[in-house]
């Protein structure tokens, strides 16, 4: 790319034919016996592995080959409450894991590691938000499902991204006003579609919010063909240049259905993998994000969901550790909340199932 025409700072990165993975160091000796390791536990611990996109690609790949499932948080969950495994092993964030334990509260959930969150879950903190909540009693509370368990509890609905704009929609047609937690890009952007009267908490995801409009406005006139997938927790300038914009599971649609020969995709880099094998003809070009300048803290790749790994993976099936405990209480009070958004996605005859959030 020496003589790129682009006279920006960045240089972009490119996914043609190697699958992503993350550089967990192990030799290949080790990793070869986990390979082997890991699905003899599974079955063992009559456990099944749900992994998110943006888990690296050695995970991704031992869901898919040992009978698990590589999805969104919600259909991780679901996929999990299901299966007819006791145990469901979750590699992701840890609001993922609650969600898994919220919808499945009599199995048991285990995670690689509990020290794998999120900066929207860290950005929102139960009490504080109840706190806020309550200084606005006369607003409807929709929060995404990228929170706690105690944040969920708390809300009137939760939402995924893929369903957000359809029930703040439904919602501001019904004369309510909006409380919205916590992404503030994904907020504006419902509030944009929708028009709806939306109080938005500040949060933002440290991965999405990195993604630079002008270094991709220019990325664009080298690519004239391709096509722009977004997540809407970018945020609004590079929304805008977005030929779809949608949950990881609907921007995947999207690459397997596009005619494109390039897609520029501005989402986690970890969602490659999966691309990579859905739409095994396009040229994947990451996004550009601020990395090439001091400021990058996330590079497209988000850190928590790199703490997912082989090892951490085997440790838990071998230890039965850590495992998700949530509050029964908080559970049923986030049960009700995510309850109202898959019976209206039911009622709509929406797929919530295998169209889910972040
Ligand atoms: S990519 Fe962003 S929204 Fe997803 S887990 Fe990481 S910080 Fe949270």
């Amino acid at each position: 790319m020496s003589d790129s025409p682009i006279k920006t700072p960045f240089v972009p990165r490119y996914f043609r034919s190697q699958a992503y993975t993350a550089a967990e160091q192990l030799s290949e000796e080790q990793r070869a016996e986990l390979r082997e390791r890991i699905p003899r536990l599974l079955q063992e611990k009559d456990a099944v592995l749900v992994a998110h996109y943006y888990t690296d690609g050695e995970i991704q790949r031992m869901a898919d080959q040992t009978g698990g499932c590589v999805s969104d948080s919600l259909e991780m969950a679901r996929f999990g409450a299901e299966h007819t495994a006791s145990t469901v092993v979750v590699a992701g964030v840890r609001f993922m894991g609650e969600t898994a334990k919220i919808l499945t509260p009599h199995k048991r959930v285990l995670m690689p590691t509990l020290e794998a969150t999120c900066s929207l879950d860290i950005g929102c903190p139960a009490e504080q938000f109840a706190a806020f909540c309550d200084q606005h009693p006369e607003r409807t509370v929709v929060v995404y499902a990228n929170t706690s368990a105690q944040v969920k509890a708390r809300a009137d609905w939760v939402v995924t991204s893929s369903i957000a704009v359809d029930v703040v929609r439904h919602l501001h047609e019904s004369g309510e006003k909006i409380l919205w937690a916590p992404d503030r890009y994904l907020g504006e952007y419902v509030q944009r579609e929708t028009g709806a009267d939306m109080l938005l908490w500040q949060g933002s995801c440290i991965v999405h919010e990195e993604f630079r409009a002008l270094e991709l406005t220019e990325l664009r006139k080298y690519y004239p063909q391709a096509e722009v997938l977004v997540h809407p927790e970018s945020p609004g300038a590079v929304i805008e240049q977005a030929d779809v914009v949608g949950s990881t599971t609907q921007l995947l649609k999207a690459a397997q259905n596009s005619s494109a020969p390039q897609l520029i995709v501005a989402t986690d880099a970890g969602i490659f993998h999966k691309m990579q094998q859905l739409a095994p003809g396009k040229e994947l070009i990451a996004a550009p994000t601020a990395g090439h300048s001091a400021s990058c803290r996330s590079c497209a790749h988000c850190p928590w969901m790199a703490m997912n790994g082989l090892v951490n993976l085997a440790s838990a099936l071998e230890q039965g550790a850590p495992e998700v405990h949530v509050d029964p209480q908080v559970v049923a009070k986030a049960q009700h909340s995510l309850g109202r958004m898959l019976d209206f996605a039911a009622q709509r005859s929406a797929q919530v199932l295998g169209v889910g959030d972040a």
